[in-house]
């Protein structure tokens, strides 16, 4: 029996008045996990135990007429780069295959303290490298609205998860699109707040200047209701900011009659034909809405990949030099030194992308090569965000399309990983200039796969792009 109700606020409002146990959300949930496990392969492990349990003491409160939180009672998904108590975190990887952290990351301490109740951790690209995710070491997984495609990545299992119902919000990590992207092809809401506004604290590290917690969900109501509970100033993460501004208050009276909007023409050029008439429709339906529409062209955007890439495969092959096979993570059976312990650990354990990039970072930070790529990278990036930051003065919001396509077929060994990593264009900006980004499902194709429209505001702007947001999902009806 599946749960009705994917809005989370409705939900947990009938937790509330007793319409429904929490015992019966977690039923309909993890009947739906159990019966999609062999298809979908949207969690890499299952907490039903935990989530019983802690479902048994929320459900006391109620019945006592205490209060279970804010999310009391609501099923949440977690993606396994963010560190649970006792629960094992993959990041994909066969490097962690049996790492269980002895801490909660930061944002699932604080879901957990406002009552939410954890059903699992997700699947996903191996280390958060990739936009299928199709290179974990627990394999691919499947999109709910076509099972012979990807899910979109890195965090597909949270978003797959979300479309076949197999949990009410859950949480993803976004280093150039990754909360996006799979909201995207999965057709639901995915939200990537300001850097720094979600402690980065126990997030296993991809790119720690790039990283960024968010959340997926129905709706963008839904994401909200997440998005209040994870994002608070965190001393435990320098780059944590103190940010009290009810960002994800919702302000449902609000309309957008001479909101200014740039619609960014240059990424769709670069987008299959049905996905940016897609965005053109989204444009018109906010200009006819009293919004006031211009078409930009960033005069930067063919530095933001390059830019992107090298950036963070230097961060993260630095973060990466820690799995050593000395202090947790995978250790090879044999070897007859210190040196052949590291190499063989490695060799065994990460997969091709994650050798990949940690060769391409080690390039990128090489002695000779520093000047010439890493620091050209990082200038470029100063100037990519100066460009938006201009852009923030004069419109409150940049919409454009999340990729240049809809869900593609799960990839064959033939997949070119350059290609792949060009299907980022439209997203990775928001990480370079640390932005609020965010999809929500836009249309459909002729093939009735989801496209989602990108949303985008200036730094600690949430308001006007979650404004720009929900009038669009009224607009759309
Ligand atoms: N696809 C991008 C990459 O591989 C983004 C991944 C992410 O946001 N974690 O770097």
């Amino acid at each position: 029996m599946s749960i009705a109700e994917k809005n989370a606020l409705r939900l947990a409002k009938m937790i509330k008045e007793k319409k429904l146990s929490i015992r019966e959300v977690l039923d309909g949930i993890f009947d739906d996990i159990e019966r999609n496990k062999a298809v979908l392969n949207c969690y890499i492990s299952t907490d039903s135990e935990g989530a019983y349990r802690e479902a048994e003491r929320l459900q006391k409160l109620i019945d006592k007429g205490e209060d279970p939180g804010a999310l009391g009672g609501i099923p949440i998904a977690v993606k396994d780069n963010l560190c649970t108590a006792g629960l094992r975190t993959t990041c994909g990887s066969k490097m962690l295959e049996n790492f269980c952290p002895p801490y909660d990351a930061a944002v699932v301490e604080n879901i957990k303290k406002a009552g939410a109740i954890i059903s699992g951790k997700t699947n996903m690209d191996e280390f958060a490298f990739g936009s299928q995710s199709d290179s974990s070491y627990f394999g691919a997984v499947r999109n709910p609205v076509d099972t012979k495609r990807s899910a979109g990545g890195s965090s597909g299992g949270s978003a797959a998860a979300i479309a076949a119902g197999e949990a009410v919000l859950a949480l993803g990590t976004d280093t150039g699109g990754s909360v996006r992207l799979p909201a995207s092809h999965c057709g639901v809401v995915g939200i990537k707040p300001t850097y720094g506004r979600a402690s980065r604290y126990g997030l296993i590290a991809y790119a720690s200047s790039f990283d960024q917690a968010g959340v997926i969900a129905a709706d963008v109501e839904s994401a909200l209701m997440g998005l209040k509970q994870i994002c608070s100033y965190d001393r435990r993460d320098a780059t944590s900011v103190l940010c009290d501004d009810g960002a994800f208050d919702l302000d449902s009276s609000a309309d957008i009659k001479g909101m200014r909007i740039g619609l960014c023409e240059d990424i769709l050029k670069s987008c299959d034909t049905e996905v940016s008439a897609t965005i053109r429709a989204a444009a018109a339906e906010y200009e006819k809405a009293g919004a006031v529409v211009e078409s930009i062209s960033l005069k930067k955007r063919e530095y933001e990949l390059p830019a992107y890439y090298a950036l963070v495969c230097a961060e993260a092959s630095s973060n990466l030099e820690r799995y050593d096979g000395v202090k947790y993570g995978y250790r090879t059976s044999e070897y007859k030194d210190m040196e052949e312990l590291y190499v063989k650990s490695r060799t065994e354990a990460f997969g091709p992308e994650v050798k990949r990039r940690i060769m391409l970072g080690a390039h990128v930070l090489s002695a000779g090569y520093y000047d010439d790529i890493y620091l050209r990278a990082m200038k470029m990036r100063r100037l990519i965000t100066k460009e938006y930051d201009e852009l923030f003065e004069k419109y409150d919001a940049l919409i454009s399309a999340v990729s240049p396509e809809t869900a593609p077929l799960l990839k064959n060994e033939k997949t070119d990983p350059v290609k792949e990593c060009a299907k980022d264009l439209c997203t990775v900006a928001a990480n370079l200039g640390g932005y609020p980004a965010m999809s929500i499902p836009a249309g459909t194709d002729s093939k009735g796969l989801p496209i989602g429209l990108q949303i985008m505001s200036g730094r600690f702007e949430e308001r006007k792009m979650i404004k720009a947001a929900y009038a669009f999902e009224r607009l759309k009806g």
